[in-house]
């Protein structure tokens, strides 16, 4: 009792409507980016409850991330109002979350039970292994956490593990240890995250009757992203499908982009055989991109193998005069990027489109920094969307804390967050103790730990740690007038253990930790002093988040999936920046693959232009390196891409680079050192001067925190100013104003 001309079927193409009205039996829709399969499924969502087929309750629809979730029912309750609120429509923990609620007592739980974050979840299992007296060095907590996750991902429990990769870990027990681990985790009256799986798996193979009812509940199901599933999740979908067997999945293999955390392409491929007879929908008109993007995304994808293979092709009537093509540029070094890329939205914006329409895609989390800073510098509003901006992220923020302490040792604040980061065996007593004795002797922290050292009442062990750290934080002071100031935050970050306490993290964000500590040290080369670059961070987050709606976004290539922009840029296409140098470092070609399976989701993400950058030069750690565009660059189709390649920005000329790369008598390591020995230091590039700063010598200006002074030097964004009270500081522009 559907009218043909409801909204949800108004403008669909054929196949399209296929895919939403052929409602009953299992659909699978394959196809690429931005040919309408989310649209597809929410428009099926409107058809099955308008069409009265099932009540909301009996729908169950799986997006990937919680906030697709709550644009999906948006749209839906849209279309046909109330009854959204009631259907099923989440993540699948979320909603395996919801199942597994009223089954817990099947799995040994209760059903208030909790489900542990990542930190939690790691403390359990290292105390399982501190029980075992299993040696935490030779055998790491975060390398066997890993590999349970990997475990769970392909659903199997203890008792089904047998001969799997990683069992061989912590001398041969790492199943037993598994076991362990969740007897503790029901102890607790608690789950992670991979349980949420797992046991409601578990229920319904325990319990016929309670498979059966669920079976009965959900008449119908609906998967997004199918691509990225897990086996896991299969299983679930699979059993819950199985009695009405009204499934629809949509999915992409192109856009598979999870295989690190355990999703199977092969699921695609498998589905045709659980479910025999489904009916497979291809959608080939994407309704996204121009032409050029989409000719672009198609060429440089055609360079994978094993693809299923798909045909895609613009669905939009475009003037052909007023397209462009996707671009490419190279530019000296990362500053450089972000004022370039900073410079071209500012210049879209004046062209009358939204901030919030154009998207900073990044392949790692360190890139964000010089586009933050950049942003922040302009006055342009910015989200970092799916993580904390960089100043804020946790690594940082300690790293911040040890530079804070070594300059002002009474930093109170500081000392606190890292005097047991890394552990140094000091205990809830021990931090007790240093804060009476500073309120006893009102001396600062540190001063108080120096002096506790000193005496006897510590026990040995904390004693020994808390030693250490007082002298290393002494000798550290005394290196700050002798040695340059970003060579000694290096230093610190080496001998303190904090970075090698992230090398050593097995934990999936561990390497972009690292990866961000570095860039933190590249970021104070950009500084004269240790005290300059603090004040800047302590400007920097002053700047906090304006309530300001229309803001560029930031976020990473895997965050986007799904997601679309007017405007999209991609920096840092270098190779060994992306593709990632882990891939790059893998035998075969599954992690090259799955690189650039990520650059087709970036490009893939715009509608309507696409600014493809790479520099010539980066600073790594201390060092300036130089960088060779990604073969991504190359790949793309010359016909639809256009090309800004400078030359002199290479030594020897691009060519001649990429010729010695592609020689393949050159093993990738040896050309690695290569080009880290051809950063010779005439590579550094004179300091930046802003042409079009607005400041002069002699300047008189005001400033928000400071107040009024003279200008005394003015480099790039950076002023020198003598402060009429405050004395002579570095400041950026952006906080001054010409009186
Ligand atoms: P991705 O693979 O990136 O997840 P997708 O296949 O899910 O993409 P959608 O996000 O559903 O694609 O759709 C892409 C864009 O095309 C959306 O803006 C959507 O509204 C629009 N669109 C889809 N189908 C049509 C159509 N028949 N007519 C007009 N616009 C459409
Ligand atoms: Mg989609």
């Amino acid at each position: 009792p559907v009218a043909p001309d409801a909204p949800w079927l108004k403008g669909l193409n054929p196949e399209q409507l296929e895919a939403v009205t052929t409602v009953d039996g299992p659909v699978l829709v394959l196809s690429g980016a931005g040919t309408g399969k989310t649209k597809v499924l929410t428009a099926r969502l409107a058809h099955i409850l308008a069409s009265r087929r099932a009540q909301p309750w009996q729908c169950l629809a799986v997006t990937f991330t919680n906030r697709a979730a709550r644009e999906m029912k948006q749209r839906v309750a849209d279309l046909v109002g109330p009854p959204a609120q009631d259907l099923w429509l989440g993540t699948f923990h979320s909603l395996c979350l919801r199942i597994l609620r009223r089954h817990a007592a099947m799995v040994g739980l209760g059903s208030d039970f909790t489900v542990l974050d990542s930190d939690d979840q790691l403390r359990v299992l290292k105390q399982v292994m501190e029980a075992e007296r299993i040696d935490s060095k030779a055998s790491p907590p975060q390398a066997l956490m890993g590999i349970i996750q990997r475990w769970k991902d392909r659903a199997l429990t203890p008792d089904k593990v047998g001969a799997e990769g990683g069992s061989e870990l912590a001398g041969g027990r790492a199943r037993e240890l598994y076991r362990l681990y969740q007897e503790r985790l029901r102890g607790l009256n608690a789950c992670d995250f991979g349980d949420l799986l797992l046991h409601t798996l578990t229920v319904f193979l325990a319990d016929a009757s309670v498979l059966e009812h669920w079976q009965g509940h959900f008449h119908y199901l609906l998967v997004d992203e199918y691509q990225d599933t897990n086996v896991a999740q299969y299983l679930w979908l699979r059993l819950l499908a199985q009695k009405h067997r009204n499934i629809c999945c949509v999915g992409d293999d192109d856009q598979s982009i999870y295989s690190w955390r355990g999703a199977e392409v092969g699921n695609i491929l498998r589905f045709d055989k659980d479910f025999p007879g489904a009916r497979v929908v291809r959608l080939e008109s994407n309704y996204r991109s121009t032409p050029h993007i989409l000719a672009a995304a198609s060429g440089l994808i055609a360079h994978n193998g094993g693809r299923l293979g798909k045909t895609l092709r613009s669905g939009l009537s475009h003037d052909a005069d007023a397209i462009e093509k996707v671009r490419t540029r190279a530019v000296w070094d990362g500053e450089a990027e972000a004022r370039l890329v900073v410079e071209e939205i500012e210049a879209v914006q004046r062209g009358g489109e939204k901030l919030a329409s154009m998207a900073i895609l990044v392949r790692a989390g360190f890139q964000t920094r010089e586009f933050e800073e950049r942003l922040i510098t302009t006055g342009v509003p910015y989200r970092v969307v799916g993580g904390p901006r960089f100043y804020e992220r946790l690594e940082i923020r300690d790293a911040m804390a040890y530079l804070r302490l070594v300059n002002s040792p009474a930093d109170g604040l500081a000392f606190e967050r890292i005097v047991n980061t890394p552990k140094r065996g000091l205990g809830e007593a021990a931090i007790q103790s240093i804060h009476i004795r500073a309120r006893q002797d009102n001396v600062p922290l540190l001063e108080a730990a120096r002096r506790l050292v000193a005496g006897d009442e510590l026990k040995p062990k904390p004693r020994q740690g808390l030693a250490k750290f007082v002298e290393d934080v002494g000798r550290w002071r005394s290196l700050l007038d002798s040695m340059p100031h970003a060579e000694l935050a290096a230093t610190i970050l080496e001998e303190s253990g904090y970075q090698e306490m992230w090398r050593n993290d097995k934990a999936p964000d561990a390497p972009g930790r690292v990866e961000n500590l570095k860039e933190l040290v590249a970021a104070l080369e950009e500084y004269d002093d240790l005290p300059t670059f603090l004040e800047h961070v302590a400007l920097v987050m002053e700047n906090d988040e304006k309530a300001e709606l229309d803001r560029v976004v930031i976020m990473t290539l895997h965050g986007a999936k799904g997601l679309e922009f007017d405007t999209v840029f991609l920096p840092g296409w270098e190779e060994e920046v992306f593709p990632h140098a882990r891939a790059l470092a893998e035998t075969g070609t599954q992690g090259l693959e799955e690189e650039r399976r990520l650059a087709y989701v970036g490009i893939t993400r715009a509608k309507k232009r696409v600014l493809i950058t790479f520099a010539a030069n980066r600073r790594i750690y201390n060092q300036w390196k130089s960088q060779l565009p990604s073969r991504f660059v190359e790949e793309l189709p010359d016909a639809h891409v256009e090309r800004m390649a400078d030359q002199g920005l290479y030594s020897g000329g691009l060519q001649e680079s990429r010729a010695a790369w592609n020689d393949p008598g050159w093993s990738r390591a040896r050309h690695g050192a290569q080009t880290r020995q051809a950063a010779a230091p005439s590579w550094k590039p004179a300091p930046a001067r802003d042409p079009e700063s607005d400041f002069k010598l002699g300047d008189r200006v005001f400033h928000d925190k400071f107040g009024n002074g003279t200008v005394l030097a003015v480099d790039g964004n950076k002023l020198e100013i003598a402060f009429d009270k405050a004395g002579t500081k570095k400041v950026l522009d952006s906080y001054v104003a010409v009186v």
